[in-house]
């Protein structure tokens, strides 16, 4: 269960209260939520970002790269590395699975009878229609800093200083 207090720290943190909320996956060295984890129908509607990226601090910090067009530069080396392509294809294919696993048998047989399997079985890390695309940073270091497995969001820890919240901020 996720308590009051880090309810409230979330709604603070994304300007309005969270919903499907299952997990605080990962905080930041100073205590708020840095990665949740959430339940992937919400009001009978697929949301497919399983692990989403909270913390505004570190949100800034790959919106920056965002801008600095690595979105494209990595799709390019998607394209173009077959090692790191087939890596990208087994963190979808992890993803997708977790993603079903959070799911209740109910919601599941939901899911069947309204044909929206292909959106859970198919669409990869954050919904993604094509498994070569990367479309948002975010969902790939979110991804990353609750399971490990995500070569973009490793690929992002290892090349620039990602600066989480220390103990001594306030937040
Ligand atoms: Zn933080």
């Amino acid at each position: 269960m996720v308590s009051e207090r880090d309810l409230q720290a979330l709604e603070a943190q994304l300007g309005r209260p969270p919903r499907g909320v299952l997990a605080i996956e990962r905080r930041c060295p100073a205590g708020h939520p840095q990665v949740i984890r959430v339940y992937p129908l919400i009001d009978g509607e697929p949301f497919p970002t399983l692990f989403w990226l909270t913390c505004p601090e570190i949100v800034k910090q790959i919106s920056r790269l965002e801008h600095e067009s690595w979105i494209r530069k990595l799709e390019e080396r998607i394209a173009r590395d077959p090692e790191f392509r087939r890596r990208y294809h087994e963190a979808h294919k992890a993803y997708i699975e977790e993603r079903w696993r959070q799911l209740t048998e109910r919601d599941r047989r939901r899911i069947e009878e309204q044909g929206l399997l292909d959106v859970f079985r198919k669409r990869g890390i954050g919904g993604l229609k094509s498994w070569d695309a990367v479309k948002c940073l975010h969902m790939h270091y979110a991804h990353f800093k609750a399971r490990g497995q995500n070569p973009i969001g490793a690929w992002i820890e290892a090349s620039f200083e990602i600066r989480e919240c220390r103990e001594d901020a306030r937040g």
